[in-house]
């Protein structure tokens, strides 16, 4: 099902990050260069996920919306209590008057927002920012699929009859509806509870450092982070369907990167498929790459 997914994505730590899932059609996060990287196809997007307020995952809002606003669309939807954003929304109506009706939307951890039909959106706290429970400036983004499932004993029937049995008893009868999480996005976080991403299909997961545990903050002036050893270990633990890596710092090489995945691949006996974001590197319908450790 996911396979259907064109997912591109550009993310570096520090410099931008954001992902474009074309289908949905919706941008995880807004860093610089979505405009430039996107051309026309940043115009399809109606809803914009933004994790957290540092500047390499909103920055490229201004010419982003200054672009593609329009009545009603695109939806920006950020954490409630990041002043960056009113202030952001203040700045652009300013100076790109016709952008002043961009709908700013805060939302906060629990908040399940519906995108279109069938497609629904969990947000949900991190701990990349140390702000006390009830204050909401760093979120995850869940999305989920319903669909409804003719129930296997009515399989083998013709269609016709289906849709008189539907007809005379209610689709709710015959069908099943089935709630799928079809992408989970960490934004920046540490690597804290395995369950939140169990049963996820393609998880998309930043891993900013190779090696060590990131629990503690680097300093008091940054957030927490993930590191490659932590994100598969969990994943080793865990059940999704495909991995996709982002964010890692400028200072790794792609082939370190690589190796580094295959490493903990074979050593932690991870058989789904594993996808990387380079630093610097656009990578376009990511699930269609060649995965990294197959
Ligand atoms: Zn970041």
């Amino acid at each position: 099902m996911n396979e259907e997914y064109n997912i591109t994505a550009f993310s570096t730590a520090l410099f931008s990050t954001w992902i474009n899932i074309e289908e949905l059609p919706l941008l995880l996060d807004a860093g610089d260069g979505i405009s430039s990287g996107l051309l026309q196809k940043a115009r399809k997007v109606k809803h914009v996920f933004i994790s957290h307020s540092d500047r390499d995952h909103m920055n490229g809002l201004h010419q982003f919306i200054q672009l593609n606003a329009r009545k009603d669309f695109p939806v920006i939807h950020y954490p409630k209590d990041s002043t960056s954003f009113p202030a952001m929304a203040k700045f652009l109506s300013n100076f790109d008057p016709h952008t002043k009706d961009v709908n700013w939307e805060a939302i906060q951890d629990g908040d399940i927002l519906k995108i279109k039909k069938g497609i629904e959106v969990l947000a949900f706290r991190n701990e990349h920012i140390a702000v006390p429970n009830g204050i909401h400036k760093s979120l995850c983004y869940k999305i989920y699929e319903t669909k409804t499932k003719l129930k296997s004993e009515y399989k083998n029937l013709n269609s016709d009859r289906i849709v008189e049995i539907a007809a005379q008893k209610g689709s709710g009868y015959i069908s099943d509806v089935v709630k799928n999480n079809i992408v989970g996005y960490s934004g920046d976080t540490p690597v804290d509870n395995y369950e939140k991403w169990n049963q996820t299909n393609v998880l998309i997961h930043e891993s900013t450092f190779i090696q060590g545990n990131q629990i503690e903050p680097v300093s008091k002036h940054v957030g927490k982070h993930s590191s490659l050893e932590e994100v598969m270990q969990m994943v080793s633990e865990i059940e999704i369907q495909k991995l996709i890596l982002t964010h890692f710092s400028a200072r790794y090489s792609k082939k370190y990167i690589d190796d580094s995945i295959r490493k903990l691949s074979k050593s932690l006996k991870i058989q789904v498929p594993i996808y990387a974001v380079y630093p610097g590197e656009i990578v376009r319908d990511i699930l269609k790459k060649n995965p990294v450790n197959y």
